[in-house]
């Protein structure tokens, strides 16, 4: 299903402008990241911010958290504006953002949305006033403010206010379902609060992360059905690897069939020395998988079998999804609709040539005791066999042949 088909699924919500990205049901869902360097470190935390755009990422949030984090932030726009990356920064506060914003303005004004946590922005009675002057600080500078609520970091004196309250009820509520109710409370009152200041209801974005894929559903669609601001969605401490991404996807995926959720993050923790990239790389499959966005075209493969028993066909499959995740960020500034290409490449007879046949282009190839020789086809017709040694060379060759001729050449904006 197309992308606009699906818009019409979408929970209805304002659009909220962060720089050049619109969020909201009338646009599509947008992919968010966050970096992991010392925001201080302006040279690394601007190279993983384009790093990140590269791969996809279309909001980057970076954590300022001290004065030498906010004086940094002018430096990384520079490095990234050098680079070309347009990419939206987002500032991540907790605990001082009223100080770091009041004392760097150049800070204020760059950073193209402040993520606030109601629970981090103070203690006692300074808490409202500190959330003032961040609420002050964004309608000074015109930037929209994602109020994320987070479980481990719930606001302590709403929490104890909620306990009290369900503890004078007749027939006291689960400890659990109060505090799902406080994650809620806490967004939609801060959200509430935030506007009473004067942030206008087209400046706010809400989250409310938990790690237990329940929960988080539970909480997305209570929280959806009492404010129509635009969503964040993630699974927060997600964890690494496959835990991490089962998790995630199991949770988001159905809200997003629920149409809700406006940006998304994956949260996943890196394992030593791994790429960042990848939790774009799955936040983007995820959206892609479910038919919600095209960003990246997609290899159909088969498992392999007792039919493959050599290891060419996994081989051959990987190089071309990297084959083709190498070559879009070009493709992608040349050719329109790129990013719908579907590919297969498929182990044996058995599904082969069928499933070859659905796809743009398809390789079917021989499994163990069939003749060595691999038909593709393209736009379901069988155009040629390949043979030998260079099979995925003269493949790979077929997938640029086939973008060049079957794309139209993208109209380039002549007003920028
Ligand atoms: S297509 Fe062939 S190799 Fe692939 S899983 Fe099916 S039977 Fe096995």
């Amino acid at each position: 299903m197309t992308e606009n088909a699906r818009a019409g699924m979408r929970r209805k919500t304002p659009t909220v402008t962060i720089g050049p990205v619109n969020v909201g049901s009338e646009h599509p869902i947008v992919v968010q990241s966050m970096t992991n360097t010392d925001t201080a470190d302006a040279k690394s935390t601007a190279q993983q911010v384009a790093e990140l755009a590269r791969a996809g990422s279309e909001l980057v949030r970076i954590t300022v958290n001290t004065l030498e984090a906010a004086a940094a932030v002018p430096e990384i726009q520079r490095r990234l504006d050098m680079m070309s990356c347009e990419v939206p920064l987002i500032g991540d506060f907790h605990y001082n953002g009223h100080q770091l914003l009041k004392e760097v303005p150049e800070c204020a004004a760059i950073l193209a949305k402040y993520r606030i946590n109601p629970g981090n922005v103070g203690f006692g009675r300074k808490r409202d006033d500190q959330f003032a002057t961040i609420i002050e600080q964004a309608i000074e500078y015109d930037k929209p403010v994602r109020i994320g609520v987070n479980w481990g970091s719930l606001d302590a004196r709403l929490l104890a206010r909620l306990m009290d309250e369900n503890a004078a009820l007749s027939e006291p509520l689960d400890a659990a379902v109060v505090m799902r109710e406080a994650l809620i409370s806490s967004a939609v009152e801060s959200a509430g609060q935030a506007e009473s200041l004067g942030l206008p209801h087209n400046r706010i974005i809400l989250s409310c992360k938990v790690s237990d894929v329940q929960d988080l559903i539970s909480v997305y669609q209570a929280l959806a059905d009492r404010c129509d601001y635009p969503l964040h969605l993630g699974l927060t401490e997600a964890g690494m690897g496959s835990k991490g991404i089962v998790s995630s996807t199991a949770a988001m995926a159905v809200l997003l069939q629920r149409g809700i959720g406006d940006t998304v993050r994956v949260s996943l923790t890196p394992e030593p020395g791994q790429s960042r990239n990848d939790e774009v790389i799955v936040a983007q499959e995820l959206l892609q998988s479910m038919g919600l966005r095209a960003f990246t075209p997609m290899v159909t493969a088969c498992p392999g079998c007792g039919r493959t028993t050599s290891t060419f066909f996994q081989s051959l499959a990987q190089d071309v999804q990297e084959f083709v995740r190498g070559r879009m960020p070009e493709w992608k500034l040349q050719y329109e609709g790129v990013e719908n290409l579907s590919l297969a490449v498929m182990g044996c007879i058995v599904n082969g040539p069928g499933e070859s046949r659905h796809a743009d282009i398809g390789i079917s190839l021989p499994g163990t005791g069939e003749a060595p020789s691999a038909p593709v086809f393209i736009n379901g017709e069988k155009h040629l066999t390949l043979r030998g040694e260079g099979v995925a060379g003269e493949f790979l060759e077929l997938i640029e042949q086939y973008v060049q001729t079957n794309y139209p050449a993208r109209i380039k904006d002549s007003s920028s």
